[in-house]
Protein backbone atom coordinates (compact mmCIF):
# COMPACT_ATOMS: atom_id res chain seq x y z
CA UNK A 1 0.00 0.00 0.00
CA UNK A 2 1.32 3.75 -0.75
CA UNK A 3 1.18 6.35 1.70
CA UNK A 4 1.83 9.81 0.74
CA UNK A 5 1.49 12.97 2.98
CA UNK A 6 0.72 16.27 1.84
CA UNK A 7 3.75 18.30 1.99
CA UNK A 8 1.53 21.55 2.60
CA UNK A 9 -0.91 19.45 5.21
CA UNK A 10 -1.50 20.68 8.73
CA UNK A 11 -0.08 23.48 10.71
CA UNK A 12 -0.09 26.93 8.67
CA UNK A 13 2.61 29.45 9.31
CA UNK A 14 -0.45 31.47 11.72
CA UNK A 15 -2.10 29.00 13.59
CA UNK A 16 1.68 27.14 14.24
CA UNK A 17 3.09 30.61 15.88
CA UNK A 18 -0.20 31.08 17.88
CA UNK A 19 0.36 27.57 19.39
CA UNK A 20 4.13 28.25 20.15
CA UNK A 21 3.41 32.00 21.44
CA UNK A 22 0.53 30.21 23.46
CA UNK A 23 2.52 27.54 25.22
CA UNK A 24 5.54 30.19 25.61
CA UNK A 25 3.13 32.60 27.55
CA UNK A 26 2.05 29.49 29.85
CA UNK A 27 5.67 28.67 30.44
CA UNK A 28 6.45 31.82 31.60
CA UNK A 29 5.36 33.16 35.08
CA UNK A 30 1.36 34.64 33.86
CA UNK A 31 -1.24 32.34 33.04
CA UNK A 32 -2.40 32.44 29.28
CA UNK A 33 -6.41 32.11 28.31
CA UNK A 34 -7.35 32.91 24.84
CA UNK A 35 -10.17 34.79 23.58
CA UNK A 36 -11.82 31.86 21.63
CA UNK A 37 -10.25 28.12 20.72
CA UNK A 38 -6.74 29.06 19.93
CA UNK A 39 -7.57 26.64 17.22
CA UNK A 40 -10.43 24.93 15.41
CA UNK A 41 -8.94 21.03 16.45
CA UNK A 42 -10.46 19.46 19.40
CA UNK A 43 -7.53 17.36 20.20
CA UNK A 44 -5.06 20.09 20.32
CA UNK A 45 -7.65 21.89 22.57
CA UNK A 46 -7.80 19.28 24.90
CA UNK A 47 -3.92 19.67 24.97
CA UNK A 48 -4.23 23.10 25.79
CA UNK A 49 -6.49 22.63 28.18
CA UNK A 50 -4.28 20.22 30.41
CA UNK A 51 -1.58 22.69 30.13
CA UNK A 52 -3.28 25.29 31.60
CA UNK A 53 -4.70 27.55 28.60
CA UNK A 54 -7.94 27.98 28.72
CA UNK A 55 -9.91 29.72 26.16
CA UNK A 56 -12.43 32.78 27.72
CA UNK A 57 -15.34 34.58 25.62
CA UNK A 58 -14.35 38.20 26.51
CA UNK A 59 -11.77 39.75 28.05
CA UNK A 60 -13.67 40.15 30.72
CA UNK A 61 -13.05 36.78 31.95
CA UNK A 62 -9.06 37.46 31.36
CA UNK A 63 -8.62 39.97 34.34
CA UNK A 64 -5.30 38.88 36.01
CA UNK A 65 -4.27 36.91 33.37
CA UNK A 66 -2.52 37.34 30.02
CA UNK A 67 -4.88 37.25 27.06
CA UNK A 68 -3.91 35.85 23.80
CA UNK A 69 -5.37 36.77 20.60
CA UNK A 70 -5.50 33.80 18.50
CA UNK A 71 -4.49 33.76 14.69
CA UNK A 72 -8.20 35.13 13.14
CA UNK A 73 -7.46 38.34 15.25
CA UNK A 74 -10.70 40.39 16.35
CA UNK A 75 -12.23 43.80 15.85
CA UNK A 76 -10.81 46.99 17.34
CA UNK A 77 -13.39 47.03 20.13
CA UNK A 78 -11.51 43.95 21.65
CA UNK A 79 -8.15 45.84 21.89
CA UNK A 80 -10.42 49.09 23.42
CA UNK A 81 -11.80 46.95 25.65
CA UNK A 82 -8.67 44.94 26.72
CA UNK A 83 -6.88 48.47 27.45
CA UNK A 84 -9.98 49.82 29.44
CA UNK A 85 -9.89 46.73 31.70
CA UNK A 86 -5.70 47.12 32.07
CA UNK A 87 -5.40 43.42 30.45
CA UNK A 88 -2.30 42.44 29.22
CA UNK A 89 -2.44 40.87 25.96
CA UNK A 90 -0.59 39.03 23.54
CA UNK A 91 -1.38 39.59 19.93
CA UNK A 92 -1.24 36.42 18.37
CA UNK A 93 -3.38 37.57 15.19
CA UNK A 94 -2.07 35.99 11.54
CA UNK A 95 0.50 38.62 9.48
CA UNK A 96 -1.73 37.83 6.90
CA UNK A 97 -4.93 38.95 8.71
CA UNK A 98 -3.32 41.62 10.64
CA UNK A 99 -2.65 43.20 6.65
CA UNK A 100 -6.31 42.80 6.10
CA UNK A 101 -7.19 44.63 9.14
CA UNK A 102 -4.99 47.12 7.95
CA UNK A 103 -6.55 47.68 4.37
CA UNK A 104 -9.74 47.88 5.36
CA UNK A 105 -9.40 50.50 8.01
CA UNK A 106 -7.64 52.71 5.21
CA UNK A 107 -9.85 51.84 2.36
CA UNK A 108 -12.92 52.59 3.77
CA UNK A 109 -12.07 55.73 5.93
CA UNK A 110 -13.97 57.40 3.30
CA UNK A 111 -17.28 55.37 3.99
CA UNK A 112 -16.51 52.86 0.91
CA UNK A 113 -18.27 49.98 1.69
CA UNK A 114 -16.64 47.01 2.20
CA UNK A 115 -17.47 43.42 1.27
CA UNK A 116 -16.29 40.23 2.42
CA UNK A 117 -16.63 36.88 0.37
CA UNK A 118 -16.48 34.56 3.48
CA UNK A 119 -18.77 33.12 6.32
CA UNK A 120 -20.64 35.92 8.41
CA UNK A 121 -20.33 33.66 11.45
CA UNK A 122 -16.65 32.68 10.99
CA UNK A 123 -14.37 34.61 14.00
CA UNK A 124 -11.97 35.76 11.52
CA UNK A 125 -14.41 37.41 9.40
CA UNK A 126 -16.70 38.92 12.09
CA UNK A 127 -12.78 40.92 13.17
CA UNK A 128 -11.97 42.31 9.39
CA UNK A 129 -15.67 43.16 9.63
CA UNK A 130 -14.85 45.15 12.32
CA UNK A 131 -12.20 47.48 10.98
CA UNK A 132 -14.35 48.85 8.16
CA UNK A 133 -15.53 52.71 8.67
CA UNK A 134 -18.37 52.12 6.15
CA UNK A 135 -21.49 49.62 5.47
CA UNK A 136 -20.59 46.15 5.59
CA UNK A 137 -21.34 43.18 3.58
CA UNK A 138 -20.48 39.63 4.13
CA UNK A 139 -22.02 36.96 1.62
CA UNK A 140 -20.80 32.95 1.41
CA UNK A 141 -23.02 32.02 -1.85
CA UNK A 142 -23.47 33.78 -5.06
CA UNK A 143 -27.33 33.69 -4.70
CA UNK A 144 -27.18 35.95 -1.30
CA UNK A 145 -25.40 38.86 -3.71
CA UNK A 146 -27.73 37.98 -6.44
CA UNK A 147 -30.65 39.14 -3.81
CA UNK A 148 -28.78 42.21 -1.87
CA UNK A 149 -28.91 45.74 -2.79
CA UNK A 150 -25.62 46.85 -2.62
CA UNK A 151 -24.00 50.71 -3.49
CA UNK A 152 -22.17 51.71 -6.40
CA UNK A 153 -18.60 51.83 -5.26
CA UNK A 154 -17.58 49.23 -2.71
CA UNK A 155 -14.03 46.98 -1.88
CA UNK A 156 -13.96 43.47 -1.97
CA UNK A 157 -11.82 41.05 0.52
CA UNK A 158 -11.88 37.36 1.04
CA UNK A 159 -12.22 35.18 4.40
CA UNK A 160 -8.72 33.62 3.33
CA UNK A 161 -9.27 30.47 4.25
CA UNK A 162 -11.70 30.56 0.91
CA UNK A 163 -11.19 28.46 -2.27
CA UNK A 164 -10.21 30.47 -5.09
CA UNK A 165 -13.03 29.34 -7.96
CA UNK A 166 -15.36 29.85 -4.79
CA UNK A 167 -14.48 33.36 -4.29
CA UNK A 168 -14.26 33.56 -8.12
CA UNK A 169 -18.10 32.51 -8.58
CA UNK A 170 -19.58 34.72 -5.90
CA UNK A 171 -17.44 37.75 -6.97
CA UNK A 172 -18.96 37.02 -10.48
CA UNK A 173 -22.33 38.06 -9.14
CA UNK A 174 -21.02 41.06 -7.02
CA UNK A 175 -19.42 42.45 -10.24
CA UNK A 176 -22.69 42.58 -12.25
CA UNK A 177 -24.33 44.86 -9.32
CA UNK A 178 -21.03 46.85 -8.32
CA UNK A 179 -19.96 49.55 -11.44
CA UNK A 180 -17.17 50.50 -9.12
CA UNK A 181 -15.10 47.58 -7.22
CA UNK A 182 -11.84 47.44 -5.86
CA UNK A 183 -11.07 43.64 -5.08
CA UNK A 184 -8.61 42.07 -3.40
CA UNK A 185 -7.91 38.59 -3.33
CA UNK A 186 -6.94 37.91 0.56
CA UNK A 187 -7.01 34.33 0.00
CA UNK A 188 -4.00 33.11 1.95
CA UNK A 189 -0.98 31.17 0.10
CA UNK A 190 -0.76 28.63 2.16
CA UNK A 191 -5.14 27.85 2.12
CA UNK A 192 -4.16 27.77 -1.59
CA UNK A 193 -1.10 25.56 -2.08
CA UNK A 194 -2.86 22.97 0.12
CA UNK A 195 -6.35 23.56 -1.73
CA UNK A 196 -3.78 22.66 -4.95
CA UNK A 197 -2.37 19.77 -3.35
CA UNK A 198 -5.05 18.33 -2.34
CA UNK A 199 -6.93 18.54 -5.68
CA UNK A 200 -4.08 17.06 -6.83
CA UNK A 201 -3.42 13.92 -4.43
CA UNK A 202 -6.90 13.24 -4.56
CA UNK A 203 -7.13 13.24 -8.12
CA UNK A 204 -4.48 10.55 -8.29
CA UNK A 205 -5.15 8.12 -4.76
CA UNK A 206 -7.95 5.57 -4.39
CA UNK A 207 -8.68 6.54 -0.74
CA UNK A 208 -8.00 10.60 0.55
CA UNK A 209 -7.82 10.77 4.13
CA UNK A 210 -8.68 14.57 5.19
CA UNK A 211 -7.44 14.90 8.91
CA UNK A 212 -8.69 17.46 11.49
CA UNK A 213 -11.46 18.93 13.41
CA UNK A 214 -15.40 18.73 11.97
CA UNK A 215 -15.53 22.32 13.32
CA UNK A 216 -12.76 23.79 11.18
CA UNK A 217 -14.17 25.99 8.52
CA UNK A 218 -10.42 24.93 5.84
CA UNK A 219 -10.62 21.55 6.73
CA UNK A 220 -14.58 20.99 5.70
CA UNK A 221 -13.48 22.82 2.05
CA UNK A 222 -10.64 20.54 2.04
CA UNK A 223 -12.88 17.46 2.39
CA UNK A 224 -15.21 19.24 -0.19
CA UNK A 225 -12.56 19.11 -2.52
CA UNK A 226 -11.46 15.91 -2.56
CA UNK A 227 -14.44 14.64 -2.48
CA UNK A 228 -14.89 15.62 -6.23
CA UNK A 229 -11.62 14.06 -7.40
CA UNK A 230 -12.09 10.92 -5.20
CA UNK A 231 -15.52 9.54 -3.91
CA UNK A 232 -13.71 7.51 -1.48
CA UNK A 233 -12.25 10.90 0.83
CA UNK A 234 -12.91 10.49 4.46
CA UNK A 235 -12.52 12.90 7.23
CA UNK A 236 -10.95 12.16 10.28
CA UNK A 237 -10.56 13.94 13.65
CA UNK A 238 -7.88 10.91 14.96
CA UNK A 239 -6.21 7.76 14.65
CA UNK A 240 -9.21 5.86 15.66
CA UNK A 241 -11.98 7.26 13.07
CA UNK A 242 -9.82 5.90 10.27
CA UNK A 243 -11.73 3.59 8.22
CA UNK A 244 -10.12 0.26 8.42
CA UNK A 245 -12.78 -1.76 6.11
CA UNK A 246 -12.49 0.77 3.58
CA UNK A 247 -8.85 0.60 2.86
CA UNK A 248 -7.16 -2.18 1.17
CA UNK A 249 -3.55 -3.20 0.64
CA UNK A 250 -3.39 -2.47 -3.17
CA UNK A 251 -5.02 1.06 -2.84
CA UNK A 252 -2.85 4.02 -3.02
CA UNK A 253 -4.03 6.32 0.38
CA UNK A 254 -2.93 10.15 0.15
CA UNK A 255 -3.26 12.34 3.56
CA UNK A 256 -3.96 15.96 3.87
CA UNK A 257 -4.86 17.90 6.73
CA UNK A 258 -6.67 21.39 7.75
CA UNK A 259 -4.80 24.25 9.09
CA UNK A 260 -5.09 23.90 12.53
CA UNK A 261 -4.24 20.08 12.63
CA UNK A 262 -1.19 18.97 14.89
CA UNK A 263 1.56 17.23 13.36
CA UNK A 264 1.43 14.78 15.78
CA UNK A 265 -2.31 14.25 15.08
CA UNK A 266 -1.43 13.85 11.32
CA UNK A 267 1.93 11.36 12.36
CA UNK A 268 -0.54 9.40 14.43
CA UNK A 269 -3.53 8.97 11.45
CA UNK A 270 -0.39 8.20 9.02
CA UNK A 271 0.83 5.65 11.30
CA UNK A 272 -2.29 3.63 11.97
CA UNK A 273 -3.11 3.63 8.56
CA UNK A 274 0.79 2.39 7.62
CA UNK A 275 0.14 -0.34 10.05
CA UNK A 276 -2.86 -1.78 7.88
CA UNK A 277 -0.30 -2.24 5.16
S1 LIG B 1 -4.48 30.29 6.91
FE1 LIG B 1 -3.06 31.89 6.27
S2 LIG B 1 -4.02 33.75 7.01
FE2 LIG B 1 -4.97 32.09 8.13
S3 LIG B 1 -3.75 31.88 9.97
FE3 LIG B 1 -2.88 30.48 8.46
S4 LIG B 1 -1.21 31.62 7.49
FE4 LIG B 1 -2.54 33.08 8.53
Amino acid sequence: MDVIVGKHAGFCFGVRRAVEQAYQCQASSTPCVTLGPLIHNPQEVERLNAAGIRAVSSPEEAKGVTLMIRSHGVAPEIYEETEKLGILVIDATCPHVAAIHRLVETSTRDHTALIIVGGWDHPEVRGIAGWAHGEVFIFSEPEEVKRALLPDTALVVAQTTLRREHFEEVLEEIRKKVPNLTVRNTICAATSQRQEEAEMLSAEADVMIVVGGRNSSNTNKLYETCLRHCPRSYLVETAEDVPIREIHKEDRVALTAGASTPQWLLDEVAGRIRRLA
